[in-house]
C-alpha cells in the first residue's frame, strides 16, 4: 500500500485549533491500526521559528533530532506516536532559502526561477520526501486560507491530487460557524466564503471540521454541505470541548475516520479508544486539586509554555489531581506580593527562558521554596537559577552568577563552557561570547546518566534517559565541590560526566532542576516522570498541611 495524505487547511480565521485537530485526525487513525506522520508547513518567512519572539509567535517546540520547530508538532507528538523532526515542518522562508541556495549554485542551468514551478516543486519535494515513511502522512498548511503568503502551499497541494491521484489525497478544510446571540442562529455564510475562496485555487474540499459551540442542526449540515459542495454527513462539527484530549472521541462521534478511510478507500479495523477515554472520565473526575506556582517572564501569554502546561497537566491526571496553573510576571510581581502568591501554592515551577529580564523575581521564588520546603522544579533556565540561588544563599558566593546575566561575575556558576564533547554531533564543540544567536545552541536529545539514589532515578526508574535540550549556558563545572559540600547534588550527567544535567538538594523534600525540558515529551497517555514526581510532592505537601 503507496503513503497517502491528507492535507488540513484552515479558513475564515485563524486560533480555530486547526493543529489540534490534525494531531487529534493523526491519534484516531492510529486508534484504527493505521501508521502515520504528520508535517506542518508554515507561510511565514523565518527559516524556522527558532528565532521569533515566544511573546508573538508562542513556544518553539524541540524535537529529538533537534529541530526547532513550530509548538503545532508539539500536540502532534502528544497526540500520535509520530517521531518528528527537521523534515516535519517547513516555512516559506525555508523553502525559499534552499531554492535560492540551488540558484546560486547555478543549479537551475540559466532558467527564470519562479514560484511555479521552482517554489512549488520545493514544496512538493518537502511533502514528498515523507513518502513511505507512514500509511497516512497527514499535512497541515499553517495561517488561513486568502493569505497571500500561503498560495504557493495552496497550489503545490493542489498539484499533489493531479499526481498521486483522488484515492491517496484528502482535502480536509477547518472553518468555523459562528453562533450569532442576536439573530439566536448558526451562520454559514463565512464557511461559504472559505471554502469559494478554496475552490477558486482549485481546491474542493472532501470533508468541513465547523468549529462550533453548539452543535449543527441537520439542517444546517445540509445548507453548509449543499453551498460548499460537499457531501452532507462529510460536513462536521467540531463542538467546543472543556478538554482538547477529548477531540478524538468527538471526532470518532461525529463519523469522521470513518469517512477518511472511506474518501481514502481503505479497510482497517474500527478504533480502540479505550485508553483515550479511560484519560477522560479521569479528567472529568479528579480527587484533588492542586495548584502550582509558575514563575517567569512570558507566563502572560500561556502558548508560549506550551508542552509545558500540556505536561503538567498529565502529571496532574497520574495523580489524580486537577492542576491549576498560577502563573506569575516575575518582572511585575516581587517582594511581599510575589510571597503572598507563593504561600497559596503547592509546589513551584520555574520554567525556562532567556535574558536578564524578570531573574530576580525569579530567583526569591526559588529561595522560598528551598527555605519552606515548598516542591520546586526548574526547568533549564529554572535550573540555572536554581544553581545561582544555592552558590548565593547556601554556599557563600553572594556574587554568583551565570555570565548571560552578568558577563563580569566573580563565580560564574554557569557560563558558556568553552569545549565539551558534543554526544549528538559525536565531535567538540566550541562556544565564545561572539558564537551567534540562533545557531549555536545545545539542540535535541541528549543521553544522561541517573545516580541511581537520587529523587530524579526515583522518578525515572531508569540509569540512561534521553532528553531534549534548548540552550547555550551550562552549569561550571569549577563549582561542582563548593555546591556540594554546602549540600548539593548532582544527579544528572551526561555519560562522561562533562556536563550537569540535574541538580538537586537531597535534604529538601522535592528540589530538583534539570537543564533539559522534559515538558516535549511528556503525552496524555504517558506522563513524563519528573512531571508525575512533582506532583507527587506537591499533592503529599497539601495533603500534609490539610491533615
Ligand atoms: N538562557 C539560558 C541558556 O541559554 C536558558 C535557556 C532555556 O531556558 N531554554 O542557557
Amino acid at each position: 500500500m503507496r503513503t497517502k495524505f491528507i492535507f488540513i487547511t484552515g479558513g475564515v480565521l485563524s486560533s480555530l485549533g486547526k493543529g489540534l485537530a490534525a494531531a487529534s485526525i493523526g491519534a484516531l487513525l492510529e486508534a484504527r491500526g493505521l501508521r502515520i506522520s504528520m508535517q506542518k508547513l508554515d507561510p511565514y518567512i523565518n527559516v524556522d521559528p527558532g528565532t521569533m519572539n515566544p511573546f508573538q509567535h508562542g513556544e518553539v517546540f524541540v524535537t529529538d533530532d533537534g529541530a526547532e520547530t513550530d509548538l503545532d508538532l508539539g500536540h502532534y507528538e502528544r497526540y500520535t506516536q509520530a517521531k518528528l523532526g527537521q523534515r516535519h515542518n517547513y516555512t516559506s522562508g525555508r523553502i525559499y532559502y534552499s531554492v535560492i541556495t540551488k540558484e546560486r549554485r547555478g543549479d537551475y542551468l540559466g532558467g527564470t526561477v519562479q514560484v511555479i514551478p521552482h517554489i512549488t516543486d520545493e514544496i512538493k519535494q518537502a511533502v514528498l520526501q515523507l513518502d513511505n515513511e507512514a500509511d497516512i502522512v497527514i499535512v497541515e498548511i499553517g495561517g488561513t486560507v486568502g493569505d497571500i503568503e500561503g498560495l504557493p502551499f495552496l497550489e503545490a497541494i493542489r498539484q499533489l491530487r493531479a499526481d498521486l491521484g483522488k484515492e491517496n489525497t484528502l482535502y480536509i478544510h477547518v472553518t468555523y460557524v459562528p453562533y450569532i446571540q442576536a439573530a439566536g442562529e448558526l451562520k454559514t455564510k463565512p464557511t461559504q466564503h472559505s471554502v469559494r475562496e478554496l475552490r477558486a485555487i482549485g481546491i474542493q474540499p472532501d470533508i468541513l471540521l465547523c468549529r462550533t459551540q453548539i452543535d449543527l442542526s441537520p439542517e444546517i449540515r445540509s445548507k453548509i454541505g449543499l453551498f460548499c459542495n460537499v457531501e452532507v454527513n462529510r460536513v462536521i462539527a467540531a463542538i467546543d470541548v472543556k478538554c482538547i484530549y477529548e477531540v478524538p472521541l468527538r471526532f470518532h462521534k461525529e463519523g469522521l475516520d470513518e469517512r477518511i478511510v472511506e474518501c481514502l478507500n481503505m479497510w482497517t479495523r474500527a478504533p480502540v479508544l479505550t485508553h483515550w477515554e479511560d484519560l477522560i472520565s479521569k479528567v472529568r473526575d479528579p480527587q484533588y486539586r492542586l495548584r502550582i506556582a509558575m514563575v517567569g517572564k512570558y507566563v502572560n501569554l500561556r502558548e508560549s509554555y506550551k508542552s509545558l502546561n500540556e505536561a503538567l497537566f498529565h502529571g496532574g491526571v497520574a495523580n489524580n489531581s486537577e492542576v491549576e496553573i498560577d502563573f506569575i510576571n516575575s518582572e511585575k510581581t516581587r517582594g511581599e506580593d510575589l510571597l503572598n502568591r507563593l504561600a497559596k501554592a503547592d509546589g513551584i515551577l520555574v520554567p525556562g527562558g532567556f535574558g536578564r529580564r524578570g531573574i530576580p523575581g525569579m530567583l526569591e521564588a526559588i529561595t522560598y521554596a528551598r527555605e519552606n520546603k515548598v516542591p520546586f522544579f526548574g526547568i533549564c533556565l529554572g535550573m540555572q537559577l536554581a544553581v545561582i540561588e544555592f552558590a548565593r544563599n547556601v554556599a557563600g558566593l553572594p556574587l554568583a552568577d551565570s555570565t548571560e546575566f552578568d558577563s563580569n561575575t566573580p563565580d560564574p556558576v554557569i557560563y558558556l563552557m568553552k569545549e565539551w564533547y558534543d554526544y549528538r554531533s559525536k565531535k567538540v564543540e566550541k562556544r565564545d561570547s561572539n558564537t551567534q544567536k540562533g545557531g549555536t545552541m545545545r539542540l535535541g536529545a541528549y543521553p544522561c546518566q541517573l545516580v541511581t539514589d537520587s529523587k530524579a532515578y526515583l522518578a525515572y526508574g531508569l540509569e540512561q534517559i534521553s532528553e531534549r535540550h534548548r540552550h547555550r549556558y551550562e552549569f561550571n563545572n569549577s563549582y561542582r565541590k563548593v555546591l556540594e559540600n554546602a549540600g548539593a547534588r548532582f544527579t544528572g550527567l551526561s555519560p562522561n560526566g562533562e556536563l550537569v544535567e540535574i541538580m538537586e538538594i537531597p535534604e529538601h523534600p522535592w528540589f530538583l532542576g534539570c537543564q533539559f525540558h522534559p515538558e516535549f515529551k511528556s503525552r496524555p497517555l504517558n506522563p513524563h516522570p519528573l512531571f508525575v514526581a512533582f506532583i507527587h510532592a506537591a499533592l503529599e505537601r497539601k495533603l500534609k498541611y490539610e491533615a
